[in-house]
């Protein structure tokens, strides 16, 4: 079984994706993790992030080991750093999208991608080009979508309860700036798959959305079934 869920920044898809993985038994991956990632480190390396070919080899020689653990999603070691929470800082915030429209890089881990979820065993995997590019063939294809000011307002409330002081208009403004750089890179842009189920969650609870998400996929497997 594996699902693919895609949709920009604050749609929801990291929490819809654990919990859908939770209830279904299902192994999760977070894919945006892997681009925050190699952005801390061609950030600490200070590689220039438009360098296409510099950050190709720091893809290539890197080593990145990831874990899923049911309470706390994916984790990730990278070169033997435990990264998973370094890679949530504003600097990588602020340059993750050009270093995931950097064709070389897109190309490593999606054959990374690929490889964990033939491991897996069946897998929830989530991130922005999941249903066109990773898992063309997966059973089910959620696309989350949310109004930008829901999205920048949900962002804002999860940094506030980290750090003190985060400007709404910044975050607000963050988002805005990643959306158009994925969506208008030439390699895999973000957009729902023509046969994904889109879902706009601006005025849904998480615990809705994931009622949603998961009464979708149980009536497949059903419809299945009868026929
Ligand atoms: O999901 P998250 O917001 O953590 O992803 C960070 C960034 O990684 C996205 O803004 C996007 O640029 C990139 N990304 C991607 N393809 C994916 C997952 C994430 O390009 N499959």
């Amino acid at each position: 079984m594996q699902i693919a869920i895609d949709g920009p920044a604050g749609a929801g898809k990291t929490s819809v994706a654990r919990e859908v993985a939770r209830r279904m038994n299902l192994k999760c991956l977070d894919t945006g993790a892997m681009y925050r990632a190699i952005t801390y480190k061609a950030l600490k390396e200070k590689i220039d992030v438009n360098d296409g070919k510099k950050l190709g080899e720091l893809v290539r020689k890197c080593n990145m080991e990831i874990e899923y653990h049911e309470d706390k999603g994916t984790s990730i070691i990278l070169d033997g750093e435990d990264v998973t929470e370094k890679i949530r800082s504003s600097e990588v915030n602020k340059h993750v999208s050009l270093v995931a429209k950097t064709p070389e890089v897109r190309k490593e881990l999606v054959l990374l991608q690929k490889k964990v979820a033939e491991k897996s065993g069946g897998i929830v995997m989530e991130g922005r080009d999941i249903g066109t590019k990773v898992l063309p063939g997966a059973d089910y294809k959620i696309f989350l979508s949310a109004g930008i000011k829901e999205r920048a307002n949900r962002r804002w409330l999860e940094r506030n309860l980290k750090e003190s002081g985060v400007l709404f208009d910044e975050v607000l403004e963050e988002i805005a700036m990643r959306d158009r750089i994925d969506q208008e890179r030439e390699e895999s842009p973000l957009r729902a798959a023509p046969e994904a189920y889109i879902i706009d969650t601006t005025s849904y609870s998480l615990e809705e959305v994931i009622e949603i998400v998961l009464n979708y996929i149980l009536d497949g497997q059903k419809t299945c079934r009868e026929s």
